[in-house]
């Protein structure tokens, strides 16, 4: 038992989540390290939403508003902390959720697949029956993707994604939002929206965004999407890690 006094208390439970992730079949081992990586950089970050991270959040939620076909990825570590937002952000936007992992075995995507589902999921795509597709055919296992599902997508929400993954799905044109706490990963640099911070505050964070933006005009959601520079907000994200006493 962690006492709410604790420092660390909410990172702490996040971490506990992570481990049982783990146990349960739901996270690989990396997943754990990943996890260690996005702990350090949250650490710096004060664990707190920075500015440019809610504007990078706004900018997603236009892109979502905007989307014909909005995809959103599970992997473990996602799975693992925020499955229920997830859900509830595919109902409210209309769009499809798929497991997505990089260290795929058939017992992680069904131990997902369960998590999704308990959590109120409908259809998930990304399970071993489907005929998984190439994006650009490269035929690399780093490449596929679920026809309907991030094949099809024009917008697609990739949390914690590693560099080579992004690197393909940017190069097929589509929109792709990332979450992950390192501005410095191959990732957010190659992502069309990095949003730097972590994953469990965003979720909430972008439900509330899309909520406050879906009845805007299309035009006003094109020119929050315009004004947004995902370079610019990477180097203003960097300012907010305290790297000094
Ligand atoms: P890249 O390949 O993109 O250069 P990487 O090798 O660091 O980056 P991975 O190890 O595949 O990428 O992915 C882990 C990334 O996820 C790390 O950058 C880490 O900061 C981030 N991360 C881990 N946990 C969280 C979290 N809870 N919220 C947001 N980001 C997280």
């Amino acid at each position: 038992m962690i006492p709410e006094s604790h420092p660390r208390y909410e990172s702490l439970l996040i971490r506990e989540k992570i481990v049982k992730a783990f146990k349960e079949g739901i996270l690989a081992d990396s997943g754990m390290i990943a996890h260690g990586r996005g702990e350090a950089f949250d650490y710096l970050l004060g664990e707190k939403t920075s500015t440019p991270a809610k504007m990078a959040i706004k900018a997603g939620a236009a892109a979502i508003l905007l989307a014909k076909n909005p995809v959103f990825s599970v992997n473990g570590n996602t799975a693992a902390l925020v499955a229920e937002e997830m859900v509830e952000l595919s109902l409210l936007s209309g769009g499809c959720l798929e497991i997505n992992l990089f260290h795929r075995t058939p017992q992680r995507v069904n131990a997902i697949e369960g998590v999704l589902k308990q959590a109120g999921a409908g259809k998930v795509l990304g399970l071993d029956d489907e005929k998984l597709k190439y994006l650009d055919g490269i035929e690399s296992p780093r490449a596929t993707a679920s026809p309907g599902g991030i094949y099809d997508a024009d917008v697609i929400l990739v949390p914690l994604e590693d560099g080579d993954r992004a690197d393909i799905l940017e190069k097929t044109g589509k929109t792709v939002i990332t979450i992950d706490l390192n501005p410095l990963s191959r990732t957010s640099r190659m992502s069309s929206i990095s949003i730097v911070d972590n994953i469990v505050r965003v979720l909430p964070l972008l439900i509330q965004e899309i909520r406050n933006l879906k009845r805007e005009r299309i035009d006003k959601l094109q020119q929050i999407l315009d004004n947004f520079d995902n370079q610019e907000n990477l180097k203003e994200s960097l300012k907010f890690f305290k790297i000094k006493k």
